[in-house]
């Protein structure tokens, strides 16, 4: 079900989606006097259209032991995870921050698995302190942090090997992570003696499985072709008497960020799933991000001005590439609509925020009905890697972030203010020496 209120009726297959209909709401909330209320820019979240993901994406899985352990990274926002949590989704979390913020949200230490390159020391020792389920490791070095850790807390940590199984994704190559060249993941002959070496590691169970390839992967054939490769491995390893507990089949999944796109269904995914890992006896762990979380933000914008160039005209808007990276980035598309357009003359304007670089721009040559200064925009599909990728860069405020359900809204986190911005920072008035 798509939330807004349009003349055609969304099919059924079609997963949840946020964006303003012809009655300028999302989630029964009227966009245009909740920008009375909180001042733009900032961002709207639909409750129900995560919750409706979560629930498809349940469904899909039904009949599987399997563990969804929402990818913090894409959107990190306690209240998102509080919701992920009250749906009975868990955490994948790739740093401390990451894990307290899960905590916080009161996701239990036992729906967490660890994941990351670069785990450093002291987040290792602490999430084994806090009892987190799972870590997929990703080198020898990291193995072996790993026992020492676990050794000195007196526990036995389970662990995962995250394979590389170069695999090409097909997406940008910037969030492509699956190929040999990646620093992802290491690959099955590297993985093979680990598990040759198990007993070396007497406080990590060594019983996981773990695979991510790469984000917003619109076809089929690259999870197929991972998960081939890690069942095949699996395989070997059951025959070697190496039991294996847990698959992590990681994220990935793919969204629609403009019409051309074609995300797989996901009960199609799920079968590539279920075929790979048939007969599979354990739990099967995903860690999808943006597929539960993007489409279900917007990003609200105002119309600074309406400024004159030389080969069209320029909407200077509000928001700005520290607030939504993902354009100035991946050369991401986002639609962008404005919220009480009348039907009317249209012109094509380069949409770009007040940063002073040329790489803050939403949109090239993009056909919107003739706006004005003071309109308001949504740009679509800003609920994963757009807050959470936000930075204080021109010394803009973080801005707000709004949870819509069902016709109300709750502020989840209040607009930066400056003195919040400078803490932390200070004059030079205690010199010492190092
Ligand atoms: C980023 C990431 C994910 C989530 O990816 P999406 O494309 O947002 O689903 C899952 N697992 C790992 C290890 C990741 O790094």
């Amino acid at each position: 079900m798509i939330l807004q209120s349009t003349t055609n009726e969304p099919s059924e297959a079609e997963p949840a989606r946020a964006e303003p209909g012809p009655t300028g709401q999302i989630d029964g909330v009227d966009l245009q006097s909740l920008a009375q209320q909180v001042q733009t820019p900032f961002y709207a979240y639909s409750a129900t259209a995560i919750r409706q993901r979560i629930a498809e994406l349940q469904a899909a899985l039904h009949g599987l032991d399997a563990l969804v352990c929402f990818a913090v990274k894409a959107n990190s926002n306690i209240a998102v995870l509080r919701l992920m949590h009250e749906c009975g989704v868990g955490a994948d979390i790739v740093s401390a921050g990451e894990l307290r913020r899960s905590l916080h949200a009161g996701i239990p230490a036992a729906r967490i698995v660890f994941s990351g390159v670069g785990k450093r020391e002291e987040e290792i020792a602490e999430a084994l302190a806090a009892g987190v389920s799972r870590f997929n490791v990703e080198s020898r070095d990291e193995l072996e942090m790993l026992q020492r850790l676990a050794h000195a807390q007196q526990l036995t940590a389970h662990a995962a090997v995250r394979i590389n199984p170069d695999v090409d994704a097909r997406t940008h190559a910037k969030i492509s992570t699956g190929r040999a060249q990646n620093k992802f993941g290491v690959s099955v002959v590297e993985a093979r003696s680990w598990f040759a070496d198990a007993t070396m590691f007497p406080n990590v169970r060594l019983d996981g499985l773990h695979v991510h390839i790469g984000s917003q992967i619109l076809g089929l054939d690259p999870f197929k072709r991972a998960l081939g490769r890690v069942a095949r491995f699996w395989r070997e390893l059951e025959l070697q008497g190496h039991e294996i507990d847990s698959i992590d089949v990681g994220g990935g999944l793919g969204v629609r960020y403009r019409s051309r796109d074609k995300p797989v269904a996901t009960r199609d995914y799920v079968d590539v799933i279920r075929d790979a890992f048939a007969g599979f006896p354990g739990r099967i762990v995903l860690e999808p991000g943006r597929w539960l979380v993007a489409e279900a933000g917007v990003l609200l914008t105002r119309v600074i001005r309406v400024k004159p160039g030389s080969r069209r005209e320029f909407l200077v808007v509000d928001a700005a590439m520290n607030d939504l990276l993902r354009p100035s980035l991946y050369d991401a598309w986002h639609d962008i609509v404005p919220v009480s357009a009348m039907p009317g003359p249209v012109a094509a304007y380069d949409i770009v925020g007040p940063v002073c670089e040329t790489g803050d721009t939403f949109a090239l040559a993009r056909d919107l009905p003739v706006c004005a200064a003071g309109d308001l925009l949504t740009i679509n599909g800003a609920g994963a890697y757009g807050a959470s990728m936000a930075s204080n860069y021109n010394s803009r405020p973080l801005v707000a972030e709004v949870l819509l359900d069902n016709g109300r809204y709750a502020i989840v986190r209040r607009r930066q203010t400056f003195d919040d911005m400078i803490a932390g920072e200070q004059f030079p008035e205690d010199w010492r020496s190092a």
